[in-house]
């Protein structure tokens, strides 16, 4: 994955005016300089100060460059087999949490949160990156949990993008020891950085949780133009938005509204239709809804998440069946890791409609 000389005005080139760009905010994080910055409405970097063309960004950036295999190698030691298909793992489950607080405000089974929970009061952790929530906006920032509660006010998922990345370059100057959440484009950006040994911004990454995403909106098309605009919900009265083959929002007056997906295509972050990957295939532990009511899905991968999971499990903070019992997840997962691959190979032969 050796980065081939080239300027920052042709990486930009090619990365972000293709429309290319995730917007996890990597380059932002790692520039020496500081002479780049992040657009939230846009979810994109800019250039602001002077560049020297020192490359640093070009080996944080997922969407250039990226050779998943040599990722693969560095983190598993081989490379996934035919079979697997949303990636290599040690195993795929289902996980609840034990906690009735985390039950309360988690998105599907409160896996995500009981593993924050459970690293942070064993001292595995000195803190989480995750996405914030603000009621109010539902708008979603990154930001650093080190409690309990903490971790319970930033549950549940924000179906706009929050650049977690951004937090890494204060991790690694203040020697903050992190367990990163993060979708997974956030989450290759984080193995591009080890690969690379930009130990500045990943040095004091413990462990990674991917969240299994097939696209993400942005805050103007979802929440202002079609939820507060079309559908007359301001955001502060939505109690829960979920999407389960549809979009749907429940009210606090327990209304329910729904969004087609094809309707919703149109607010779609541009980045995400080249995104291949569904399910966080380089992530320690990956979790997703997939279908699955009240339990979260769980593809354990590294030797580090198996270890992390079955401490957790055996603490008593989760609860764990086997993935038998959740047929049907498995088979979304098996199916949305194969729809995305290849929407990422018609995007970029210019053959989808973006
Ligand atoms: C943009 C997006 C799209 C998704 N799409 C799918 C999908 O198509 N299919 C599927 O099976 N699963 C999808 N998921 C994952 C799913 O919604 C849950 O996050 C996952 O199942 C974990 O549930 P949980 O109850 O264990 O998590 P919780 O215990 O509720 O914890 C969720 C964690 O995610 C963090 N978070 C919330 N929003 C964001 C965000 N925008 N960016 C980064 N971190 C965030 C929170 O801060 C919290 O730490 C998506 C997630 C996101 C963020
Ligand atoms: S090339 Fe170097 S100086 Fe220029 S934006 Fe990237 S990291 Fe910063
Ligand atoms: S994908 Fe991430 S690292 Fe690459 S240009 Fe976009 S924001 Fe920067
Ligand atoms: S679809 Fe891919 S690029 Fe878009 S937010 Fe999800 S993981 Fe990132």
């Amino acid at each position: 994955m050796s980065s081939p000389k080239t300027t920052f005005k042709d990486f930009y080139h090619i990365v972000v005016d293709s429309g290319q760009c995730c917007g996890c905010g990597s380059c932002v994080a790692v520039c020496p300089l500081s002479a780049l910055s992040y657009l939230y409405d846009e979810t994109l970097p800019v250039l602001v100060g002077k560049c020297t063309d020192c490359g640093v960004c070009f080996k944080a950036c997922p969407r250039y460059n990226f050779n998943v295999e040599e990722v693969e190698k560095m983190l598993f030691n081989r490379t996934r087999s035919e079979s697997e298909v949303f990636g290599v793992h040690h195993n795929i489950l289902a996980a609840r949490s034990r906690i009735p607080d985390v039950l309360k405000v988690c998105q599907d089974g409160g896996l995500v949160s009981s593993l924050l929970i459970w690293a942070l009061e064993n001292k595995v952790v000195d803190a989480a990156v995750v996405a914030s929530f603000n009621p109010e906006t539902w708008d979603a920032k990154p930001r650093f949990v080190r409690t309990r509660e903490e971790v319970l006010s930033s549950a549940g998922t924000r179906y706009t993008y929050s650049p977690n990345n951004l937090l890494l370059r204060e991790a690694g100057a203040n020697n903050i020891k992190v367990a990163f959440v993060g979708t997974g484009c956030e989450v290759e950006a984080v193995r591009k950085m080890q690969y690379h040994k930009l130990r500045k911004s990943v040095g004091t990454v413990v462990f990674t949780i991917g969240l299994m995403c097939h696209e993400s909106y942005t805050m103007n098309g979802l929440i202002d133009k079609k939820i507060r605009g079309e559908l007359g919900i301001e955001p502060n009265q939505i109690a829960k938005m979920n999407i389960k083959g549809k979009i749907i929002i429940e009210t606090k007056d327990g209304k329910v509204a729904e969004i087609g997906l094809k309707d919703a295509r149109q607010y779609v972050r541009k980045g995400c239709f080249y995104c291949g990957d569904f399910s966080a295939e380089l992530a320690d532990i990956s979790a997703g809804g997939a279908g699955a009511q009240g339990w979260t899905i769980c593809v354990v991968r590294t030797d580090q998440g198996k270890n992390i999971l079955e401490s957790a499990e055996k603490a008593g903070y989760l609860e764990i069946e086997p993935i038998e019992k959740h047929k049907s997840s498995y088979d979304t997962v098996v199916k949305l890791s194969n729809i995305q691959r290849n929407r990422r190979a018609k995007a970029l032969s210019g053959a989808l409609n973006i």
